[in-house]
């Protein structure tokens, strides 16, 4: 499961995913994270059965924490299934179906954006 974890670091510099690490046991996968001075935020992801150990563990430690449950979004109304998202995504999401339809494997995207900005028909929106 993907959360997107917000947090302030004005209380000092507690590092938040290594403590949650230690205190949980589990081991989270950090896919993409913006730290700055006073805040940050990470994606992570952790493995559903111990998600709501994470989730809770950084709460207390007075994060933000957000599920992600779709990263990507496809408009099949806009999408003409050019493929040009396909080869513009580091993580390969995209890719044909039997049917030569743009198909998504949601849970491997990062959120970069890469493909928001690459398809000519605004078809593709991410969460935020
Ligand atoms: S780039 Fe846009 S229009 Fe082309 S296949 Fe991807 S989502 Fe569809
Ligand atoms: S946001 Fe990035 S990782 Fe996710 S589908 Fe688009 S290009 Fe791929």
């Amino acid at each position: 499961m993907k959360f997107k974890v917000t947090f302030s670091r004005k209380g000092g510099r507690e590092p938040l995913i290594a403590r949650t690490v230690i205190d949980t046991g589990v081991l989270i996968n950090v896919e993409r994270a913006r730290i700055e001075s006073m805040a940050g935020e990470v994606l992570i992801d952790v493995p559903d059965a111990d998600a709501e150990l994470v989730s809770d563990t950084m709460r207390k430690a007075g994060a933000r924490v957000e599920t992600i449950e779709n990263s990507v979004v496809r408009d099949e109304t806009e999408c003409i299934d050019c493929g040009a998202c396909i080869s513009i995504c580091p993580q390969d999401v995209f890719y044909f179906d039997e049917n030569w339809c743009l198909a998504l494997r949601q849970d491997q995207c990062v959120l970069c954006g890469k493909c928001v900005e690459s398809c000519p028909h605004g078809a593709l929106s991410i969460q935020q």
